[in-house]
This record gives C-alpha cells, structure tokens and sequence, in this order.
C-alpha cells in the first residue's frame, strides 16, 4: 500500500497485512499454550481493539468467550480526577480467566484507571493482550502486557482498527504518521 491521506494527514506503510496475520498467530498460539485446559473469556475494549480481537479470537483453539466493552472517561471528583465508567460489563467475572484485549496501550492510562474494575470482580487470574504498545510513552507503570503483537516507537499509527478522527479503521495494515 501506498502513502495515503486521511482528513488532514499523510500516513506512510509500516506493518503488513502479511506480518500482523503471521504474529497474531504466534500470540494466540501462546494463549492456547498458556491456558491449554481452561476456558477463557476475553474482554476487548471498544473501539479500537474489535479488528485486533476478531482475529486473535479466532487463533484460540481453546475453550474461548468473548465481550466488549467500551469505556467513557469523564472527570470525576477524586483526587485522581479522571474516572472510567465501564460501558457493557454484564458478564460474570468470578473464578474466570479473563484476557483483556486492548488495541494499544499508550501511556496506559485508559487500563490503568479500568483495571480495578475488573479486580473487584475475583476473577481466578487476568492477562493483558496488546495489539500494540510503546514503551517509551508508558507512564502508569503498573500496566504491564502479558502478550504483545509489537512493540513499536513513541509515533502516531492508525490502521487495523486503530483511527485518526474516526477514519482509517478499516486500513487491514498498520500506517504511520510521515
Ligand atoms: P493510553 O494512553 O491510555 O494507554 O491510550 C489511550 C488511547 O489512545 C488508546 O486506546 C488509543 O485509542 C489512543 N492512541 C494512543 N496512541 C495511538 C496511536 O498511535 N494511534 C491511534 N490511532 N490511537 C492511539
Ligand atoms: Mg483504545
């Protein structure tokens, strides 16, 4: 694929169709290997993850459930000032395995104000699946992915279900910002 242009911007090529499909297969084969004989239910967070999560699901060859959840930010009160209400969230957590499926994980401010939400529900263990991470903006350091795709530098992609202004989405490679 070409450089393309979205709204205002101009995005370059930078991770294949070819080499995503090949490394989702390769991290799913790790979750099937890591939870060979249990069930697990993932938990994929709108909007961003649901290109990400439909094909990762389908590399599990192990008992597999999945939902989604979409969160709203807004500020709250507390000392912390953002809160994260959990939009979704029906399924029954306790005693389960659960995978939370997000499509980058940034400065890991989104998972680190919802993960609590998902301790408070004892589930037997959590994961953390990222299709992308970047090290160099972490800056909740409790965040830690379990399984990423890549790790790629501290730059704007959109692509594979990830959006610049609400396009791009639908782009099956990943393109970064020229
Ligand atoms: P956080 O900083 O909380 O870890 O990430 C927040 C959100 O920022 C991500 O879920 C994603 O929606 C968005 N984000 C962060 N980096 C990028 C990027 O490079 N491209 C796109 N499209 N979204 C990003
Ligand atoms: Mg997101």
């Amino acid at each position: 694929m070409e450089r393309i242009k979205i709204l205002d911007k101009s995005f370059v090529p930078f991770i294949s169709k070819e080499e995503i499909s090949s490394r989702i297969a390769e991290v799913g084969a790790m979750i099937n290997k890591d939870y060979e004989g249990k069930q697990v239910l993932l938990i994929a967070i709108l909007n961003g993850s649901f290109v990400f999560a439909a094909d990762l699901f389908r590399t599990l060859t192990i008992d597999a459930a999945i939902s989604f959840v979409k969160l709203a930010s807004y500020k709250g009160t507390t000392s912390t000032g953002n809160v994260i209400t959990a939009i979704g969230m029906e399924e029954r957590l306790n005693d389960r395995h659960i995978i939370i499926v997000e499509d980058i994980i940034d400065t890991g401010k989104t998972l680190s104000a919802f993960m609590p939400e998902i301790y408070q529900r004892d589930p037997a263990s959590v994961k953390i699946a990222t299709f992308l991470s970047k090290p160099d903006a972490l800056q909740y350091k409790d965040i830690k992915a379990d399984y990423v795709a890549f790790e790629i530098e501290n730059k704007f992609v959109v692509g594979y279900g990830l959006d610049y202004d609400g396009y791009g989405r639908n782009i099956p490679s990943l393109m970064v910002l020229e």
